[in-house]
């Protein structure tokens, strides 16, 4: 089986081929970092556009790379949903012709799908169910992943995604866009019990997260004048740490058997924080999974994969199906309070 994945529902324009054996035959990411850096966030007009200029370049070029034309594809992949919709348009319209074109089904990917699989391409021994952190720049949620297609969500955030924080943190220190990375790398040269910060809901009895609180701490700090850019950082991405650390511990006693403690999405390309989940899955005696860095930030691969996963399971969508804003995994899930899905 070879799919083609397709990825445009924020800032990044991307195309990958892989097989039903995981491999990534071929794979492009163009970031729109540049043009969005000046605006220290994305722009989606500007994303739309710059996904319409970029996105079919890199589909013939992986298909050039891999040597093969898509005839050759079992099937187009494309993220449907959730994420700007100018974005998401983009690349499903791109898909629908693309299989019009060579008579191939469409499969429309759920985006946080994606992430959420992501772990089974890097990791073929990964089995269901498994419990899965997902912390991108729009999702910050716990689930339970019993199979393709069935996940409970235990938890979600009642104000920002993790991903957000360290985006926020970023702009407040004056690191710029993306800050995620930027925080990281500053925070090697901090002390992270510099600042004292709080780590809101930690202790809580459901296991949501919240994150605003502390970013608001982090302007306070920062404007009090009485502490370094790089103590800040550190301190701030030790208070996350330590909350993501609590909020799983305590979803985890509610979760059920599972086969592995596995985390998806941007932030799980954060090295202190994958270090610190390996130690609360060892602590759990749970195997813990993260995929490469490069599987974690948006890419194509992994929208490739979800659909072969899903076509595994013989599915397929309409050529008139919509782009979706909003899509949450677990649709039974009860928002958190204040909190959309
Ligand atoms: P979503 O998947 O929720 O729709 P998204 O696609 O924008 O959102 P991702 O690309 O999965 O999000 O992740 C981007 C987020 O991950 C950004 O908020 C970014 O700051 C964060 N991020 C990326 N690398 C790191 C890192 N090394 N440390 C911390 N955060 C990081
Ligand atoms: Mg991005
Ligand atoms: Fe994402």
């Amino acid at each position: 089986t070879v799919v083609l994945g397709i990825e445009s529902s924020c800032d990044e324009t991307a195309a990958a081929l892989v097989t039903g054996g995981r491999r990534i035959l071929a794979q492009r990411i163009a970031s729109q970092d540049a043009d969005h850096a000046p605006y220290g966030g994305v722009v989606p007009e500007i994303a739309a556009r710059a996904h319409a200029e970029r996105l079919t370049p890199l589909i013939d070029a992986v298909l050039d790379e891999a040597g093969l034309s898509l005839g050759d594809c079992d099937a187009i992949a494309a993220t449907a949903g959730p994420g700007l919709i100018g974005g998401v348009m983009v690349g499903l319209v791109t898909a629908k012709a693309l299989a019009m074109a060579s008579d191939k089904p469409l499969i429309a990917v759920n985006h946080l799908e994606g992430h959420a699989l992501s772990p089974r391409l890097a990791d073929p021994n990964l089995a269901f169910p498994y419990a899965l952190l997902l912390v991108s720049g729009g999702h910050c949620q716990i689930l339970r992943v019993d199979g393709v297609g069935r996940y409970r969500r235990l938890a979600t955030t009642i104000d920002d995604a993790l991903g957000e924080a360290f985006d926020k943190t970023a702009k407040i220190l004056g690191l710029g866009y993306p800050g995620g990375p930027a925080v990281e790398r500053l925070a090697l040269e901090g002390d992270p019990k510099a600042v004292p910060l709080p780590r809101p809901l930690v202790g809580s009895a459901e296991p949501h997260f919240s994150f605003a609180g502390l970013k608001s701490a982090v302007l306070r700090a920062h404007e009090s004048g009485a502490y370094t850019r790089a103590d800040i950082a550190a301190s701030f991405q030790q208070a996350a740490i330590d909350c993501i650390h609590n909020r799983l511990s305590r979803a985890l006693e509610r979760m059920g058997e599972v086969s592995a403690l596995v985390v998806a999405g941007g932030v799980a390309a954060n090295a202190r924080v994958r270090t610190a989940l390996e130690e609360l899955a060892t602590s759990g005696g749970l195997r813990f999974v993260a995929p490469p860095p490069a599987l974690c930030t948006d890419n194509a691969a992994m929208i490739a994969w979800a659909g072969i996963e899903r076509l595994g399971q013989g599915a397929s969508d309409p050529l008139d199906i919509a782009a979706r804003p909003r899509w949450p995994l677990d649709p039974t899930a009860e928002p958190a309070r204040g909190a959309g899905v």
